[in-house]
């Protein structure tokens, strides 16, 4: 079974190989988990592009939670307009800056469980902190990656949330990083919400088409 799901995961890489990388995934070439964090807060329900754009704005006036906490929030929603919900986010990053020099000696934590006491910070943060920020494998499952997996027929789930749990039973471990970028480029390209690329996929002779009502 794992062989297959191997397989699997091999061809969807290849398949978006030549596609922009998701906007977070751009960050962990840093090597920083802060801006992992950031990054991953502004992304949230936002253009990929925006993301990188008002991100590389907010880190060239801060890079650090300590830098971050010299800027007004109110300056800080400036800087990251037009990114979704620009004054809470604004908000979040202040806050969770404060809690990480307070209560974490200024670095961001990296377990699951400590991230998640933070204020702002989700399971899908978390995941993505911990994989592209500290290199910890962790699967950072959103609304693609729980899309595919549950067509293809590897998980039956309702919520991203139980998807994690689900994909942590059956993907090799060495792939749990990787598969947010490789699974969010496939769903915005081949497998998208709407009417997916069947035609075209690379692995339709894998997938059961679950809940699929419409395909090109
Ligand atoms: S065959 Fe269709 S539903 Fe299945 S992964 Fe490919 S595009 Fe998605």
């Amino acid at each position: 079974v794992s062989e297959k799901k191997e397989l699997i995961i091999g061809l969807v890489k290849n398949a978006v190989k030549d596609f922009a990388v998701p906007s977070v995934t751009e960050f962990a070439r840093f090597h920083d988990p802060y801006l992992v964090l950031v990054s991953c807060i502004l992304s949230l329900r936002t253009k990929d592009k925006v993301t990188v754009e008002r991100a590389n704005a907010l880190f060239a006036k801060a890079k650090s939670p300590q830098e971050m906490l010299g800027i007004s929030s109110e300056r800080i929603a400036k800087i990251i307009y037009p990114v979704g919900f620009y004054h809470t986010k604004a908000e979040v990053i202040r806050n969770l800056s404060k809690i990480i020099i307070r209560d974490y000696k200024s670095k961001v934590p990296d377990t699951r469980e400590d991230l998640l006491k933070i204020k702002g910070i989700g399971p899908k943060t978390a995941a993505l902190v911990l994989g592209l920020g500290f290199n910890i494998p962790a699967i950072c499952v959103d609304t693609h990656v729980h899309r595919v997996s549950n067509r293809l027929g590897w998980v039956v789930t309702k919520r991203p949330e139980d998807t994690e749990g689900a994909l942590e039973k059956i993907i090799p471990k060495k792939y749990w990083i990787g598969l947010n970028t490789w699974f969010v480029a496939f769903g915005q390209h081949i497998c998208m919400p709407v009417s997916p690329y069947c035609s075209n996929c690379p692995i339709e002779k894998h997938c059961l088409k679950k809940g699929v009502l419409k395909s090109r």
